[in-house]
């Protein structure tokens, strides 16, 4: 014997609008694990308590579900908890392990379990310098799931632009005929190494290499192109569906991952961002100019904000953070606190 879940919104208060939803559910329940009626042997029916106007069990038994015990019960009234809502648990004689059940979330009800619906993914939005790829990168390794990071993809299209353009690329009519004649042909490709991104530009590895203050400008200048972004777009999206991930950018929330079961949106004010750029840079050998950096940091929350496509703003479901004052541990530690709450 195994066990099956279901749950199902339903749009409205009214007889047809709670039978369709049931039965929507229950058929789909029965599709996916290829059941015959005949093996079904009890089914329980939650609703909540604003769904008044019919028994979801009616939907059972219009069905044809003659034979099986059911029963419809009130679910709990938990403060903020899914409203108008139809959940299922069904009993049934199958010869399958309990482990290769499909379990079926339809409507709203689909972010009750985005474990099993689809893979976990969190988008983190922001602007440079608000900590997103550290902090995206130890939420991932904390929920064991992969980082993407899609700055570095616009930095590897900037890469690649660069290497035929030179300073060409500084110049907006130019980037347009490159973009119309040559971004096809780029063979971008993203691995993990050790758990670690690694991006590729015709097989060679420029994951180190467009990490610079200049690639950063390069990236952003070329992200503000429609069908830079289309290229991209596919493939982060490839990679979300097909696991579970933390992304990081500017527009992963509002046009990337719009379904995402978690949006951050992570801030913190210009001058701190500019001094921990600064400090990036101490620590690397190199002598920073503080006020240079500050500019630059504005000049580019500037241009990713105001541009036309996807630009840079907090999704309307989106967690906003400013860790100004946080500590990068702290703010790892909010994140998945609300990612814990989401697979409870
Ligand atoms: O995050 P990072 O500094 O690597 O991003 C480089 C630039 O790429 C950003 O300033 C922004 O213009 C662009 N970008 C974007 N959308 C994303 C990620 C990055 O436009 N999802």
């Amino acid at each position: 014997m195994v066990s099956i879940r279901g749950a199902h919104t339903v749009k409205e208060n009214t007889r047809e609008a709670i039978l369709a939803s049931t039965k929507e559910m229950l058929e789909k329940i029965i599709l996916e694990n290829n059941l015959d009626i005949s093996q079904i042997i009890s089914i329980v029916f939650t609703a909540t308590k604003d769904l008044t106007k019919v028994y979801p069990a009616v939907a059972a038994r219009e069905l044809g579900l003659k034979n099986c015990s059911l029963i419809c019960c009130q679910e709990m009234d938990v403060e903020k908890s899914l409203k108008q809502c139809v959940r299922v648990l069904i009993h049934a004689e199958l010869p399958v392990t309990q482990d290769k059940v499909q379990h079926v979330y339809l409507g709203e009800a689909k972010k009750l379990r985005i474990d099993i619906t689809q893979p976990l993914n969190i988008a983190i939005d922001g602007p440079a310098g608000a900590g997103k790829s550290t902090i995206a990168r130890k939420l991932a390794q904390t929920l064991a799931c992969i980082y993407v990071d899609t700055g570095a993809m616009y930095r590897a299209i900037g890469y690649a632009m660069y290497q035929e353009m030179n300073d060409g690329i500084y110049d907006e009519d130019k980037r347009h005929q490159w973009i119309e004649k040559e971004l096809q042909k780029v063979m971008m490709r993203i691995d993990y190494e050790q758990g670690e991104q690694q991006i590729y530009v015709f097989d060679e590895n420029v994951t180190l290499k467009i990490r610079t203050q200049m690639m950063g400008h390069i990236a952003s200048l070329v992200s503000a192109h429609p069908k830079v972004r289309q290229f991209l777009l596919h493939e982060q999206q490839k990679l979300a569906k097909a696991k579970a991930v933390v992304m990081d950018g500017r527009d992963i929330g509002t046009h990337v991952l719009p379904d995402a079961g978690l949006k951050i949106f992570l801030t913190a004010s210009a001058e701190v961002r500019a001094m921990r750029r600064f400090k990036d840079l101490e620590e690397k050998g190199e002598k920073p100019n503080l006020q240079q950096i500050q500019n630059e940091i504005e000049e580019r929350d500037r241009r990713d904000m105001e541009r036309e496509h996807a630009p840079l703003i907090q999704a309307d479901d989106a967690i906003c953070l400013d860790t100004s004052n946080m500590g990068i541990n702290d703010v790892v530690q909010a994140i998945y606190i609300k990612a814990q709450e989401l697979m409870e």
